[in-house]
């Protein structure tokens, strides 16, 4: 209900519409996820920080799949159609599913090709799009290839001239912006992406304090962008390349404002582990009588003080994440940690009494063997011994994630183990686990099947995503049939190395 979310909300911007370019920010999800996620709170902020702006939120709840009912807008109440721009923010590829029943739902044709200037303009940005924006082009009339805060000034300003103009001009003036790719108007010239340079140039903390979403308990502060590590089956080291850390002064700054709302900040960063000045933050924030956690932590690579300084500081959990098992696996997807990196981790977190350690691991790796499931099985009992002995009140959770190959990363033309391969090998893990009293969870190998194919596909999937009728894995394989789409492809086939790729004219 809108009006409940709205009333337990700090920090809402509600403006009046009157001679402002009124944007619909949709995330193509529940308002729970949605207000989780920094990118939506940032860019609600930088749009709404425009004058000549009005941003407001819409999600896609359960009750608009189930019923297709229009979404409407949470601050004003108006539905899409109303809006000259409707923004998508999409951070994971299944939610490229309620793209078509969104705009459906809203009385808006699902394809650019069928649309004009009677209609609101679609855009689109978010992690996945940047590396692949194939398979949903088709869908929208401009997709945005990078971050942010460097594309909205050229963006706002070429819509508002444009407007008014035959969608075709507007269409054409967009693509001349750096980062902006126009499916219908792209000759196949490279599109750089773009980059916030200095972060410290743009604030990017919660814009609105909720307690109906996850991490509602937390004011969230973003700390770097990026990771200096390259992991090669890993999104986050290309598409946001080079990392980047704000100052901090910064921090702080941004700190102080949070702790006006809430006790605990969440220190938010794919490495915040490596942040230059950690322990100098972790200091001051718990002289300022801050309670933290960080979103990220590779604990060989952070001091006792700094360990210590989160379990004061109230963190529950530490996550780790060796990825494999084997020694050898883990070097052939460079990630940087070896067998002793994580038992020393586990023995500090185990003398702290950290609840809880989750440890995160993939499997369907290129190269992985039967052996290597065993080496997870054997790593794990190992943690788990160290514990006990130390008779620390620590408990170990694993998540178990299926290995994707993604677009523009190392691995993109690896393909993704077959599901019967995955599903055996899960079974041993969690067979083998639990009975030492290890719980376990996992990503669904189907449903990450469906993620490889929509990472790797090109246009010819928006087909199949106009046609799946409910968000189910039959009807997506009904629709692959009735498309004849070759799933298969994107999935599960080692792509030649000269394979064209439907991501290759981004720079
Ligand atoms: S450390 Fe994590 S975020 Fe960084 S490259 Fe590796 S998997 Fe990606």
């Amino acid at each position: 209900m809108p009006g409940d979310l709205l009333s337990r909300e700090e920090g809402t911007i509600v403006k009046d519409w009157g001679g402002r370019l009124p944007i619909a920010l949709v995330y193509p999800n529940s308002y729970y996820l949605g207000m989780s996620n920094l990118g939506i709170h940032a860019i609600y902020k930088l749009l709404n920080s425009r004058k000549n702006v009005v941003c407001e939120r819409v999600f896609w709840e359960k009750e608009n799949r189930e019923k297709y009912s229009p979404p409407l807008a949470l601050e004003s109440k108006r539905p899409l159609p109303d809006f000259t721009v409707i923004a998508f923010s999409i951070s994971y590829e299944l939610d490229y599913f309620a793209i078509v029943p969104i705009l459906r739902a809203a009385g808006i044709p699902a394809y650019a090709r069928d649309r004009d200037e009677r209609y609101p303009l679609i855009i689109a940005g978010g992690p996945c799009i940047m590396a692949n924006p194939a398979p949903i082009s088709p869908f929208f009339d401009a997709l945005c290839l990078g971050e942010a805060e460097p594309m909205v000034p050229h963006l706002l300003t070429a819509i508002s001239q444009g407007m008014t103009a035959r969608r075709d001009d507007l269409l054409k003036a967009l693509t001349a912006l750096p980062g902006v790719y126009v499916p219908t108007h792209h000759s196949g010239e490279t599109v750089a992406r773009q980059r916030a340079e200095n972060l410290d140039d743009f604030p990017v903390t919660s814009a609105i304090l909720t307690p109906e979403t996850e991490l509602g308990e937390m004011y969230l502060i973003e700390v770097a962008r990026g990771c200096k590590w390259s992991c090669r089956f890993c999104l986050v080291s290309t598409a946001f390349k080079p990392m980047r850390y704000r100052s901090l002064d910064n921090l702080l700054m941004l700190a102080g404002e949070g702790l006006r709302y809430r006790k605990r900040l969440g220190l938010m960063g794919a490495d915040v582990s490596d942040y230059p000045h950690l322990e100098k933050l972790l200091i001051r924030l718990e002289e300022m009588g801050a309670q933290f956690s960080i979103s990220s932590l590779r604990v060989n690579r952070v001091s006792d003080r700094v360990l210590e300084a989160l379990v004061r500081g109230g963190a529950e959990t530490i996550t780790l994440a060796p990825e494999a098992g084997s020694e050898r696996l883990r070097q052939s997807i460079k990630k940087g940690v070896c067998e002793d990196d994580v038992l020393r981790s586990m023995e500090r977190v185990a003398a702290l009494g950290v609840p809880q350690v989750k440890l995160y691991f993939m499997i369907g790796l290129p190269q992985e063997t039967d052996e290597d499931i065993d080496e997870i099985i054997r790593l794990t009992l190992k943690c788990k011994a160290i514990i006990e002995k130390k008779k620390s009140r620590t408990r170990i959770t694993l998540n178990i994630a299926p290995f994707v190959p993604k677009a523009g990363t190392f691995f993109q033309k690896k393909p993704m183990a077959p599901l019967d391969v995955l599903k055996q090998r899960l079974a041993i893990l969690e067979k083998r686990l639990s009975a030492k009293g290890i719980s376990l969870k996992a990503e669904s190998p189907d449903w990450s099947q469906v993620q490889a194919v929509l990472s790797r596909a090109d246009a010819k999937a928006a087909d199949v995503l106009a046609s799946v009728d409910r968000v189910s894995l039959s009807a997506w394989r009904q629709a692959v049939v009735k498309s004849r789409f070759d799933a298969d492809f994107y999935a599960h086939k080692e792509w030649c190395q000269n394979q064209r790729l439907p991501w290759g004219f981004i720079s």
